[in-house]
């Protein structure tokens, strides 16, 4: 029904759409003005064959050469090569398997042209920037037959058949459930000198790893798919048609623009329903079981939706599908396609736990980091993740509970935030790798704990440090700069380094290396204990000078007793960061300290008629990098040990979550 709708809706456009072809670049269908210098686009036609799981066709694709100098070779994920064989550089740990003979997924390109009659097809070559695995076949180089000039466009026509793997990772097919994604010869992005702190122009264009997923220019799409009638489908783009051509056959055609990537699914099992969040129309794709889930899953997304617009920046396009694959698919589960994205299955999952929520709040958060702010997640995962974790955390404990976000029971509640913290500080190697590692690079499966969990507990903290106000700012003011291009880290610290000085002059120094330098660029722990709390009476002097005794007079001390009390803090870990320190006194006087950090202890002392009972390292919480809280005051150490293991219990259960999905 939500297709129907749709369709009546968007026939309008569809003479304006077949004006624009084969050009996919010009004009407008979805979005008001163009959103990127849309340097590359696609226009592809399809045959899904659902019983090989193939599909064949045709693809024009363009890419601009928007550099100063002329380029002779253009370079292509051929990311579905990562399935064909178990010597891929995707399968050569033994991540994947094939499930048997026709398991198997890969690209296999029969025609390449320029436009101008030059055959290319002699000139493609297999690369191996990453590890030069000579049996790693998802990169392809396209000599070309002449530089393209500066500011000229090159034209590809393409054709290939894409093979969909089974079992499936994040693509591929079960049965005639069918996720494709990452499924066509894509474009790597050509960068120039400049670009992301890069000394020289030349193409970025990665293997395809387990743990790295995209870096794409922004583009325009054109996809018509030609399958049975009983498919049911859903994609990135907007619907522009659905034609019925006789025997069982129908072609669904779809644009997308200022996306980087194009996925789709078709099952003739989807129940499909639609909403509306503004001028947005929300599509729901999910099996039937799933059904009795979808209220929950369109408020989740709608949380989403507000929160990131509204402390972000607009999202802009007219058109957001989301999927929650049956239980078969799962393995599409937990993925972003900017305008196209995939939850969990939610029949399954208790109410207390809001864990398809968090994927559904999670992967559309993508949408903005890394889809709008299109940074390059092969070399720098934590800009991506550990940014979309930090919010998808905020929103959820925001949404659901401060407190309680995540789980909630009456003996045991976790807030999203502590999850990522908890992650963070249980994992073995937490501390033994930078983290700003390339995604493949990360030691002893780190790659989780150190993109999500480390990176988005360092950007709480540096939220407790600056306020929450000026974090927002900082990512105001990220959107502003950076939408529809490609920031860098570096990128994204400048912009922290400007609103932080504009919001607070020189408060944090200069800039904010001492911060990053430690926990992005360094590998230490942050961990500060109290190690004590002395408080002595003054007793009257007594004693010798020079061999006279001496006694004074009572009129010497004060009526009331006093008491020296002393606060004494360690430094255990070499992450150094300010915090404060809220100390009790027996008569209910309060003094929140403030301490640098930087030395290895601090002793704090008063002297007064009351007795210092009780203190606190980080009593607000703001430094969520510190790995053990327990030692941070005297009074949190009672009736925790219980709790802690069900925390312990649940955290690995989450970790095994996220090694699963890879969200
Ligand atoms: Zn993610």
């Amino acid at each position: 029904m939500g297709l129907f709708n749709k369709r009546t809706v968007m026939r309008r456009y569809f003479s304006v759409f077949f004006c624009l072809l084969p050009f996919a670049a010009g004009g407008q269908v979805v979005v008001d003005k163009p959103l990127s210098a849309r340097l590359t686009g696609y226009d592809i036609n399809v045959v899904l064959d659902p019983e090989e799981h193939t599909l064949s066709g045709q693809m024009t694709a363009f890419w601009v050469n928007h550099s100063s100098a002329p380029v002779s070779e253009a370079m292509m994920h051929m990311y579905l090569n990562a399935f064909s064989s178990n010597k891929s550089t995707f399968n050569a740990k033994g991540r994947w398997s094939a499930a048997g003979d026709n398991g198997w997924g890969w690209v296999k390109v029969n025609s390449v042209d320029d436009g101008n009659g030059n055959n290319l097809l002699d000139s493609l070559r297999y690369v191996s920037p990453d590890d030069g695995n000579i049996n790693d076949r998802t990169v392809m180089r396209v000599g070309l037959p002449g530089a393209v000039e500066p500011g000229d466009t090159l034209t590809l026509n393409i054709g290939f058949v894409s093979k969909l793997p089974s079992p499936i990772v994040r693509t591929g097919y079960v049965d005639d459930f069918h996720f494709v994604a990452q499924w066509f010869p894509k474009f790597g992005v050509y960068e120039t000198a400049g670009m992301r702190q890069r000394e020289t122009d030349g193409w970025n264009c990665h293997q395809f790893h387990p743990n790295s997923e995209f870096y794409s220019n922004h583009s325009v799409y054109n996809v018509s798919v030609t399958l049975p009638t009983d498919f049911v489908t859903g994609s990135g783009g907007m619907l522009i048609e659905e034609i019925d051509l006789g025997e069982g056959l129908k072609k669904v055609v779809w644009r997308a623009e200022d996306i980087v990537d194009f996925a789709w699914t078709a099952w003739p099992g989807y129940k499909v329903l639609t909403r509306k969040w503004n001028n947005v129309d929300v599509t729901l794709l999910t099996s039937a079981a799933g059904l009795k889930k979808a209220d929950n899953q369109f408020k989740a997304v709608m949380y989403a939706l507000d929160y990131l617009g509204e402390k972000v920046g607009p999202y802009p396009w007219p058109h957001l599908t989301f999927v929650d694959p049956p239980v078969s698919g799962a393995g599409a589960g937990g993925m972003e396609y900017t305008t196209l994205f995939t939850s969990m299955g939610g029949g399954v999952v208790p109410s207390f736990l809001k864990m398809a929520e968090m994927v559904t709040i999670h992967e559309f958060g993508h949408a903005y980091f890394m889809g709008i702010l299109a940074s390059n997640e092969f070399e720098e995962p934590w800009v991506d993740e550990g940014i979309n974790s930090y919010w998808e955390q905020r929103i959820v404990d925001h949404y659901y509970g401060d407190g309680y976000g995540l789980l909630n029971l009456p003996f045991l509640k976790m807030s999203d935030a502590d999850q990522g913290r908890l992650s963070y500080i249980t994992s073995p190697g937490h501390n033994i790798a930078t983290n700003d590692l390339p995604s493949w690079m990360y030691p002893h499966n780190t790659y989780s704990t150190m993109s999500y969990s480390k990176a988005a507990t360092w950007l709480h903290t540096l939220e407790g440090i600056i306020g929450t106000k000026t974090m927002d700012n900082v990512f105001r003011e990220y959107y502003r700069r950076w939408a529809f291009r490609h920031p860098s880290g570096k990128d994204f610290i400048a912009v922290v380094d400007d609103v932080v000085r504009r919001e607070h002059g020189n408060k944090y120094g200069e800039n904010m290396n001492w911060f990053f330098d430690q926990v992005l660029y360094g590998s230490g722990i942050c961990d500060y204990r109290l190690t004590g709390i002395t408080s002595n009476k003054i007793r009257s002097y007594s004693g010798v000078v020079e061999g006279d005794s001496v006694t004074y007079t009572r009129s010497d001390r004060s009526s009331d007793t006093l008491y020296l009390s002393r606060v004494s803090i360690e430094r255990l870990g070499e992450v150094k960061l300010p915090v404060d320190v809220l100390i009790r006194f027996d008569n209910g006087d309060e003094i929140l300290e403030k301490w640098d950090g930087i030395a290895g202890y601090r002793d704090f002392e008063y002297t007064g008629t009351g007795k210092v009972i009780w203190a606190k390292i980080d009593p607000y919480d703001k430094i969520d990098m510190d790995v053990n809280r327990i030692n941070n005051s005297y009074t949190l150490e009672q009736n925790f040990t219980a709790t802690r293991r069900m925390m312990n219990k649940f955290v690995l259960l989450m970790q095994m979550m996220i090694s699963i999905f890879t969200l």
